[in-house]
């Protein structure tokens, strides 16, 4: 889809005359893949303000990249980054862009000198903030396929079957439906709740335990995020119909602070206040959401200490949680999309208390 990629690099671009740079140089993988759509596992790629854009990838990857951007002229050599480096100086192409936040100190001391190199401090992650509609149309599949696999998983779900088991389940499902798991999946049961990112283990699911899941699925690059709590058997304990409770208002009013312009840091406040007037504000100590979409966790943060501001067609979870020592814990995570008038969710899996089993 040269087009789609041509409109990111024009905003790309819009974004380097705004600060007076001449060109970027790109050098992480999934940025080049935003912006050109070529999806090897090594890339580099050179953006001028005048629209031009040049890629560099190895051997491996020339017929690939052919047929992935064949709007893009492309460098096959093993020193990519080095050679685009360089046509910057040789062109003249005034001061440069380069990715501060990822290329590694060798890599900056080998740029060449006689450049005024800039970094690009967070402008790829605010470029990728909003997503286009391709890239939403991904997160839709991504998120019904999580959807989906859960649905197949929650009739098998019973007492005596192990953490790792049940993880299995989620993640064949999600290989069934996807590219696969967007990330390790978790399947935290009975105390292991109380750790929100628990790794599964051989632990047999008691009578009673609440189960939290947390995984997603990828699709054309792109991650979905979803997590359920549910109970196995009945509900064994007042705390956990209490903290479910709690934790479901908390999202739902989290969800509800969403909306364009609106400060990240605000709508983690609106969900945390929830959380905190019910007593339970120390146990949980991890930020509200996170945005998705090349990767698991990017821009914007919805964290007390966000200095991001919503914008239209943005993906973000909302994931409120109350963990419990020595008890267990409860999280319900969904991933939704801030519009101008509205929050769609992608995930839609119910959120009142399932008991299964
Ligand atoms: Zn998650
Ligand atoms: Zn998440």
């Amino acid at each position: 889809m040269p087009a789609l990629h041509e409109r990111r690099r024009e905003r790309l671009t819009d974004v380097l005359t705004s600060v007076g740079l001449g060109s970027a140089l790109i050098t992480t993988v999934l940025n080049v893949r935003y912006l050109t759509g070529f999806t090897g596992s090594a890339a580099a790629l050179l953006v001028t303000v005048d629209g031009s854009a040049e890629i560099a990838t190895d051997s491996r990857y020339a017929l690939q990249v052919q047929q992935e951007c064949s709007d893009v002229p492309a460098r096959i050599t093993r020193s990519g980054r080095r050679e685009l480096a360089q046509s910057v100086c040789d062109q003249n192409l005034g001061a440069a862009g380069f990715e501060d936040q990822c290329l590694s100190v060798a890599a900056w001391r080998d740029l060449p000198p006689g450049v005024a190199w800039t970094p690009l401090d967070s402008a790829l992650d605010q470029l990728r903030m909003a997503k286009d509609a391709a890239e939403l149309d991904l997160l839709r599949v991504a998120c019904s396929a999580s959807d989906a696999a859960l649905d197949d998983v929650l009739p098998r779900l019973h007492a005596g079957v192990s953490e790792r088991e049940v993880a299995r389940w989620i993640d064949d499902g999600l290989r069934d439906r996807s590219e696969g798991p967007a990330f390790d999946t978790i399947v935290a049961s009975g105390p292991n709740g109380a750790i929100p990112h628990h790794q599964p283990t051989e632990r047999p699911i008691e009578h009673g335990d609440f189960v939290t899941m947390d995984f997603g699925a990828r699709v054309g690059g792109y991650h979905a995020d979803m997590t359920r709590t549910v109970v196995v058997g009945e509900v064994a304990h007042e705390w956990q119909r209490e903290t479910y409770d709690i934790v479901r208002r908390a999202q739902q009013a989290g969800i509800d602070a969403l909306g364009v312009g609106r400060a990240a840091a605000d709508v983690d406040a609106a969900a945390r206040e929830v959380i905190v007037d019910a007593g339970f504000g120390a146990f949980f100590d991890h930020g509200l959401g996170h945005g998705v979409g090349l990767q698991i966790h990017e821009a914007p943060f919805l964290g007390a200490t966000s200095p991001d501001n919503l914008v239209e067609s943005v993906p973000v979870t909302v994931e409120p949680g109350i963990y419990l020592p020595g008890r267990g814990g409860v999280r319900i995570e969904d991933t939704v999309v801030v519009h101008a008038d509205h929050v769609e969710y992608l995930t839609t899996t119910t959120r009142d208390l399932l008991v299964v089993g």
